[in-house]
């Protein structure tokens, strides 16, 4: 069997049975059992799902992520191997990830003697509610590493084509509730109360000055309120309203202002109207932040292999990768996919002529990289 007709025979078998974060117990099995027939070494690390397995020998040691989890979306891409798990499907491509890096697992065996070190090879799980890469480094995944490399497929790129860049990349997420608390009246008696939906909604607008006048316009923020919920009829004021949102930045201290201000604002706001507004923040990702020379290492690798390389676009969406690369230097890049449906999408459908090529990349940067460390 080819290497490109097997690796898509398997990304087909593990797109055709999605496993939500944290629960890969059958994708485990699979790529432990994928690996061993392969004749490549699992090491014994104490993980409920994930897999890590390690190619060659000697001290320098670098390592290839790729994540396996999947999203609770039902699959509405009408292709032949579709998810047989109803409202489970692998729509962000970490089936694609995952064999990608499973592709590359199999050329550095096949070279392995000629290896000028050992390659780790680590399959994540829980990419997608930001736990996985902790736990993997808990378990000392990292120990004796010199870097790190991973990939996303990026559906809006071509097949063949390739980006990543040095510094921030993805964005520091972080979520808020807002809870205002002002006093419940009759709907024709306003002035007896204090209106939390009058207040909130006057609030939703002052939060969205910050990113326009607290923060610097050359620096990339999002902040969008994206739930309010307050009352239940309509003659009612209601005594309460909670607010849900989201906020995406690259630099730390962009994050730290932006957050002081919405303190500020909301402290204003509560005294101005006689309420109380609490606010209670929840940190996702931190900004993934790629090292320089990793990053262009890992491009020029691109090139001579044959991708379309360029540089890349701020991301502001969260990257669990980021946590590896606040241990160890490294290099995260998009790769593209071609999906007319981006991630996330019932109806995406990456491009599998993307995998062989990929997989012939990563196992060269492996090697490539061995050589540099
Ligand atoms: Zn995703
Ligand atoms: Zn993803």
């Amino acid at each position: 069997m080819s290497l490109n007709t097997q690796l898509i025979a398997w990304r087909r078998e593990l797109h055709q049975y999605p496993e939500l974060s944290g629960q890969e117990v059958a994708t485990t099995a699979r790529l432990r059992r994928w690996l061993t027939e392969a004749g490549i070494a699992l090491l014994p690390y104490d993980l409920e799902t994930g897999v890590v397995a390690e190619i060659g020998q000697g001290a320098s040691q670098i390592a290839l992520r790729a994540d396996i989890d999947a999203l609770p979306i039902e699959e509405r891409s009408g292709v032949a191997f579709s998810s047989q798990t109803p409202g489970v499907m692998h729509a962000c491509g970490h089936d694609i990830h995952t064999t990608v890096i499973l592709g590359a697992a199999l050329q550095l065996k096949a070279r392995e003697a000629s290896l000028p070190g050992r390659v780790r090879i680590l399959f994540q799980p829980a990419e997608e509610n930001f736990g996985g890469a902790k736990r993997l480094i808990r378990a000392g995944v990292l120990e004796n590493v010199s870097a790190i490399f991973g990939m996303h497929n990026e559906p809006g790129l071509p097949v063949g084509a390739f980006a990543t860049r040095g510094g921030p990349f993805y964005a520091n997420v972080d979520r808020f509730v807002i809870r205002v608390t002002g006093k419940g009246a009759h709907a024709a008696r306003p002035h007896e109360g204090t209106d939390a939906i009058l207040l909130s909604s006057q609030l939703v607008t002052a939060l969205h000055g910050v990113a326009s006048r607290n923060v610097n316009t050359l620096d990339s923020v999002v902040l969008s309120v994206t739930r309010i919920d307050g009352g239940n009829t309509w003659n009612v004021l209601p005594e309460q309203v909670e607010l849900e949102g989201t906020l995406r930045t690259h630099r730390g201290e962009v994050q730290q202002t932006v957050k002081a201000r919405v303190g500020e604002i909301a402290a204003g706001f509560a005294s101005a109207f006689n309420a109380q507004i609490d606010i209670t923040w929840y940190a996702g990702p931190t900004a993934l932040v790629n090292d320089e020379r990793w990053a262009t290492f890992a491009t020029s690798v691109a090139r001579e292999t044959g991708y379309e390389t360029q540089h890349a676009e701020l991301h502001m969406g969260g990257e669990d990768f980021a946590v590896y690369l606040q241990h160890i230097p490294g290099a995260f890049v998009s790769i593209g996919s071609a999906s007319p449906f981006g991630l996330h999408h019932p109806a995406f459908n990456p491009d599998e002529a993307l995998i062989e090529p990929a997989a012939r990349y990563f196992a060269r940067l492996a090697e490539e990289a061995l050589q540099h460390i």
